[in-house]
C-alpha cells in the first residue's frame, strides 16, 4: 500500500453526493430513537446505492481510477485492478458515509469482498485502526519484507490492515517478491548499460522501472535503500548500482502520473548476468 492523494471533483459531482446525504438523513428526521433512526438511515442508504447509476458516478469512478496505482489499481493491495468503489467506513455501518467523497477508495473484488466487507476495526476512541492510503502514509505502519514479499506492521494500525484486508494473501507475497528480485535485476542492468554507453538499453530499464509491478518493487527497494540493514536485504551489485545512480531515486512517481500500459520488458531481468 502507499500514499495516495484526493483529486478533486466536479462541482456537479459533489452537489450530486451532498444532496443524497440530504435525502438519507431526512428519510429518518421522524425518529428520536437512535437505533431506529440508524436503521431507517441504513436502508434508505442501501437502496439508493443498489440503483446507483448516475452520470456523478461515471466521473467519480473515473477521478478515483485516476488517485489509484497504475491509473486503475487497487488502492489497497496496489497488484489487483480495481473494480469498484469501496466505503472506507462501511455503508452499513456508517449509512450517512454513503455519499462522501472522502469516503471512497477505489478496490478489487478480493479486498473489498473477500477480506474487508463490513469489517472496521476502530480504538476505544471510535478512530480507525485501518489504513486509509488517501489520509495516512503506509510507510508509517507498514515495511515490506523481501526476502518473503510480506508487508510486515510497524504499528497496531498496520497489523490491523494487513489482517482485515489480507494483505499477506499468498498471491500478493508472491507477487511482490517477484516485483523486488527483478527490480533488482534491471537496476543491476540499468548500471551495466550506463557503463556501456547503451543509451537505448538504460532507457527501457528506466521505463520498466516506472511501471507496474517493477515500479512497486523499486519503490520498496528504496525505502530499505536507507536504512542500517540495507545491505542485508539487497544484494551488493543493485546496492552499488542504486547508490552510484542516485537519478534512480527520482523515477518513483506518485500515483496518476504512471505509465498506464503494461510493462513491455524491453529487457528479460531473468536473463541478465549478474
Ligand atoms: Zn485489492
Amino acid at each position: 500500500m502507499r500514499k495516495l492523494d484526493r483529486l478533486p471533483l466536479s462541482k456537479d459531482a459533489q452537489s450530486r453526493l451532498e444532496s443524497r446525504t440530504k435525502q438519507i438523513r431526512e428519510a429518518a428526521s421522524d425518529h428520536e430513537d437512535d437505533e431506529q433512526r440508524f436503521l431507517v438511515q441504513k436502508k434508505e442508504a442501501q437502496r439508493l446505492w443498489a440503483q446507483e447509476n448516475t452520470v456523478a458516478f461515471l466521473e467519480i469512478e473515473m477521478v478515483l481510477k485516476r488517485m489509484a496505482p497504475d491509473e486503475g489499481r487497487c488502492m489497497y493491495c496496489q497488484y489487483n485492478e480495481g473494480s469498484a468503489i469501496d466505503h472506507f467506513w462501511p455503508l452499513a455501518v456508517f449509512p450517512v458515509r454513503a455519499y462522501d467523497w472522502h469516503n471512497y477508495l477505489w478496490s478489487c473484488s478480493v479486498c473489498n469482498s473477500n477480506y474487508k466487507g463490513d469489517r472496521f476495526p476502530r480504538d476505544r476512541n471510535g478512530y480507525p485502526l485501518l489504513l486509509d492510503p488517501t489520509v495516512d502514509e503506509p510507510r508509517d505502519h507498514l515495511y515490506p519484507a523481501p526476502s518473503t514479499g510480506q508487508v510486515r506492521p510497524r504499528t497496531c494500525k498496520g497489523a490491523k490492515s494487513i489482517r482485515t484486508l489480507g494483505l499477506n494473501r499468498g498471491m500478493l507475497c508472491k507477487d511482490r517478491k517477484a516485483a523486488w528480485d527483478t527490480a533488482q535485476k534491471v537496476v543491476e542492468l540499468y548500471a551495466r548499460y550506463c557503463a556501456e554507453g547503451n543509451g537505448d538499453g538504460a532507457g527501457a530499464c528506466k521505463s520498466d522501472l516506472q511501471r507496474h509491478p517493477l515500479s512497486s518493487g523499486l519503490r520498496d527497494l528504496l525505502g530499505i535503500l536507507k536504512t542500517p540493514g540495507a545491505k542485508h536485504f539487497i544484494g551488493p551489485r543493485c546496492l552499488a548500482a542504486l547508490r552510484d545512480h542516485p537519478e534512480i531515486e527520482q523515477w518513483v512517481q506518485p500515483a496518476g502520473q504512471e505509465a498506464a500500459s503494461q510493462p513491455t520488458l524491453a529487457v528479460d531481468a531473468r536473463n541478465a548476468t549478474r
